[in-house]
């Protein structure tokens, strides 16, 4: 089906990947150089300084040839001990993915939130962490992990409520947050919301495709690195400390998404990160105001933490949104985010993040309406009239 060819272009709306600009595709095509020669260094060095600025940090930021979840292991094995205790709160499918793999690394974790999937409604509570930590006296906690921005329902955690929390508790535990799906569209600042490593990827707000983790860190989780015991060698940060002081890295870097790093930052920094946030915000509002204006239910529960990057919508009972996704997907060449892990079945999401505009936004929403019709769901009225509302003001 690949090379099948239909009419006019696919419409990526699921909340990554997301589509890549022709400006990013087109740095991504020039031809492979030497990574270790001298006009490597030069561009290597650009992107490590570029990168801080996206995501607001004076600290390194380490670049892996991975996918997210290789990024999620590099921050907890070159922080954490064996069998050392670790806080993670439940938000959605990917808070539940990441608690798996620090199971699977044997460290103890200690999952809290919301019970059921009532729970993936909402976004952290910190006062539920500050709690937890005041009652842990003995510092057994050794990091405290969240989501900023929950893929799977469309919530974005307010990350410094969660370092006041841990201030107000005087807990040493070190603060991991992972923002793979929220950086370079929702606002985000490691430095001043003082988290201690933050996890991100390529493929999303950052408009490249899969093929690139990070981890931004802080001179607290430098030093956690150095007595940490957890198994590491490809992850591990120290060599990649080293290597990066002359813009290189100890093993080949992903050399052609490296060119797409560069020329995205470019286009980000250009258009300015405020602008960028706001453009977001903007549409994650029209696309809130189409489905109120369907007479459907925004799966986030609390205004205070809607997602600029994606908005997940409750299909009426008895709809199988996975059935509806695909006739949408077979008719107007329109690929939704599924529903997944508890929301399975009852839910698809509409992705608004990285290269996306008024009418990339307006052209999804109709894909929505027409393939919901063509379903025989009632709608209350046009959702795309509505977000259009919102867009002209
Ligand atoms: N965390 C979040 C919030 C995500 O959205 C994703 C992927 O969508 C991941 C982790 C896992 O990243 P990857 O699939 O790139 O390994």
């Amino acid at each position: 089906k690949l090379d099948s060819h239909s009419a006019g272009r696919h419409f990526l709306h699921i909340p990554g990947p997301s589509p890549v600009p022709a400006r990013v595709l087109r740095a991504i095509s020039y031809q492979t150089i030497d990574h270790r020669g001298p006009e490597f260094g030069q561009l290597g060095l650009a992107i490590l300084e570029n990168i801080k600025k996206i995501f607001k940090t004076k600290s390194p930021v380490i670049i892996y040839p991975s996918s997210g979840t290789g990024a999620w292991e590099g921050a907890l094995v070159n922080t954490l001990s064996p069998g050392d205790l670790v806080l993670m709160y439940e938000t959605g499918q990917f808070a539940t993915l990441w608690k798996k793999l620090a199971d699977r690394l044997g460290l103890k974790t200690e999952f809290i939130g919301k019970p059921g999937a009532e729970g993936w409604r909402y976004g952290v509570d910190a006062a539920k962490i500050e709690e937890r930590l005041k009652a842990d006296t003995a510092h057994e906690i050794k990091a405290v992990c969240v989501v900023h921005n929950e893929t799977s329902t469309g919530v974005t955690s307010n990350i410094k409520a969660v370092r006041q929390a841990m201030d107000a508790a005087k807990h040493p535990a070190l603060l991991l947050v992972d923002t793979i799906s929220g950086l370079g569209s929702a606002d985000y600042c490691h430095d001043d919301w003082g988290v201690d490593v933050t996890i991100s990827g390529s493929q999303k707000g950052l408009m490249l495709p899969p093929g690139i983790g990070f981890n931004a860190l802080s001179t607290k989780a430098i030093e956690a690195s150095k007595t940490a015991k957890l198994p590491k060698a490809f992850w591990a940060w120290d060599e990649i400390l080293e290597s990066n002081k002359t813009g290189y890295w100890p093993t080949t870097p992903s050399t052609n998404l490296m060119y797409g790093l560069h020329e995205a930052m470019e286009m980000i920094l250009a258009e300015g990160l405020d602008h960028v946030f706001a453009r977001h915000q903007r549409l994650a509002k029209a696309c809130r105001a189409a489905v109120e204006a369907w007479g459907l239910e925004i799966q986030c529960q609390d205004p205070a933490v809607y997602s600029p990057v994606l908005t997940g919508v409750v299909t009426p009972d008895g709809v199988d949104a996975d059935q509806l996704r695909k006739l949408i997907l077979e008719r107007y060449n329109l690929s939704l985010g599924t529903g997944l892990g508890k929301v399975k079945g009852r839910m698809f999401r509409i992705g608004h993040l990285g290269d996306c505009n008024e009418l990339s936004l307006l052209a999804a929403l109709s894909g929505c309406e027409m393939g919901m019709k063509a379903f025989g769901i009632k709608l209350k009225g046009s959702g795309v009239v509505a977000a259009q509302e919102v867009l002209q003001d």
